[in-house]
């Protein structure tokens, strides 16, 4: 018997291919359904008589009726150091980093501050549903430590990286392109792929980063081919046009990127928002991963996402928080706001299109479906239980759903939030406080 076995009861929905080119064959759905895990994998995943008539003696079993049982969801853009920053007053991204952001992250350099907002951020991100995402750490290598150590310690699957900035930034903020590059080889020396955990080469963006500094984090993702890289792109229209101004030679934003060796298929591009052609193309051509802000694209009123234009172009796409620009952990929040987005790009986004998006979406944007995004033996046991009649206005709402599974995720989508998160499993294990 497998250690610490357990099997889940509920509705099993597992996506093992994109809605939108296998359309109803790339879902599927268990009615009473179980998932037998054990020693932090899948073991097991059917009808729920037939798994726990195969279930070891002594397996606890959780019943969620009524509820889905799903992968966990996965953000793919993310600051650890900005939970005391999240909803902030009134500016657009350049303001917003110097007037808040910039001011909050220095109280990084503390080691207990990081330890406190680390812990803080994992139990808001499981309390949300999320048990995998790519996260911003600041330019203090002990807020990676911490980070990681925070991570390790709950066997959370889990991408980070130190912010890179070594210009246009406070002082204490600031690296040098060498200390940039010196500190994040050691902190990939010692955490990369220790574990569940993986590491992402940050340059913040193209605006506080010099070209030395670029050149440096490229030299980094040459170095070590399985790290990630992590930065922002195509944000915002001041920032676009300072980019423009501090790097002539460069054809676009995204061009600087690729001249300094940081556009690939491990390379995620937060917002990519105002995209020239060329830029289209480049992604395309690398297989970089643009990264789909919803909420943070509102809240600083940078502009519209155009999902249809970059599907239709073949760009890799992933749905992410960005928190703290970002206004809610929820995953579910963020696709209700992605959803609106669509809307007035004249876009549609069916429910099953965006929860393939939050699970197995963006673990292949994150090359990690070979391990987590669906519910498969083998896989680890990264699930969580969702109620869709979690409050009273969606019990009231789901009357009239007619138990049709579009018109479920569709509302659950829209009005749910942390509260509809009755379980979060991290390797197996409840998590969720
Ligand atoms: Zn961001």
């Amino acid at each position: 018997m497998s250690a610490n076995a357990r099997v889940i009861r509920g509705r099993i929905l597992s996506f093992n291919d994109d809605p939108a080119t296998s359309g109803a064959s790339a879902h599927s759905l268990i009615e009473d359904g179980a998932v037998l895990v054990g020693g932090g994998r899948i073991e097991a995943v059917g009808e729920a008589p037939d798994v726990l008539a195969h279930a070891p003696e002594g397996a606890v079993v959780d019943d969620h009726a009524g509820s889905f049982i799903m992968s966990g969801f996965i953000d793919a853009h993310i600051h650890y150091p900005q939970t005391q920053v999240i909803g902030s007053y009134g500016a657009q991204l350049l303001d917003w980093l110097q007037n808040y952001t910039f001011i909050e992250e220095q109280k990084f350099a503390d080691p207990a501050h990081c330890a406190r907002g680390a812990e803080f951020f994992l139990d808001e991100l499981f309390r949300s549903g999320t048990t995998t995402a790519m996260v911003y750490c600041t330019v203090h290598p002990q807020s990676v430590d911490a980070f990681f150590t925070a991570a390790e310690a709950r066997g959370a699957r889990m991408i980070a990286g130190k912010v890179m900035m070594d210009r246009d930034a406070p002082q204490a903020l600031m690296d040098t392109a060498q200390r940039g590059y010196d500190e994040s080889k050691a902190l990939i020396e010692r955490w990369r792929n220790r574990g569940r955990l993986g590491y992402a080469i940050t340059p913040r963006f193209a605006v506080t980063s010099t070209q030395a500094q670029l050149d440096a984090a490229g030299a980094l993702a040459r170095e070590f081919p399985d790290c990630y890289v992590q930065t922002h792109a195509d944000e915002n229209k001041a920032e676009i046009a300072r980019v423009a101004a501090l790097f002539p030679e460069a054809k676009s934003y995204v061009d600087v990127y690729a001249r300094a060796g940081l556009t690939g298929p491990r390379s995620v591009f937060g917002h990519c928002i105002h995209l020239q052609e060329s830029e289209v193309a480049e992604l395309v051509s690398s297989r970089s991963v643009a990264a789909f802000c919803p909420t943070s694209n509102l809240f600083l009123g940078s502009g519209l996402f155009d999902e249809a234009r970059l599907a239709k172009a073949g760009v890799r796409i992933a749905l992410a928080t960005d928190v703290g620009g970002g206004t809610s952990y929820s995953m579910l929040h963020t696709a209700a706001e992605g959803y609106k987005v669509l809307q007035l790009n004249h876009q549609s986004w069916p429910a099953l299109h965006a929860f393939y998006r939050m699970t197995l979406g963006n673990a292949r944007a994150l090359s990690l479906d070979d391990r987590i995004g669906s519910i498969e033996p083998g896989k680890e046991a990264d699930l969580i239980a969702l109620d869709p009649r979690a409050t009273p206005a969606l019990a009231h709402r789901m009357e009239t759903a007619g138990g049709a599974l579009e018109v479920e995720l569709f509302a659950l989508m829209m009005m749910g939030d942390d509260r509809a998160v009755r379980q979060t499993y991290v390797a197996g294990e409840p998590r969720k406080l």
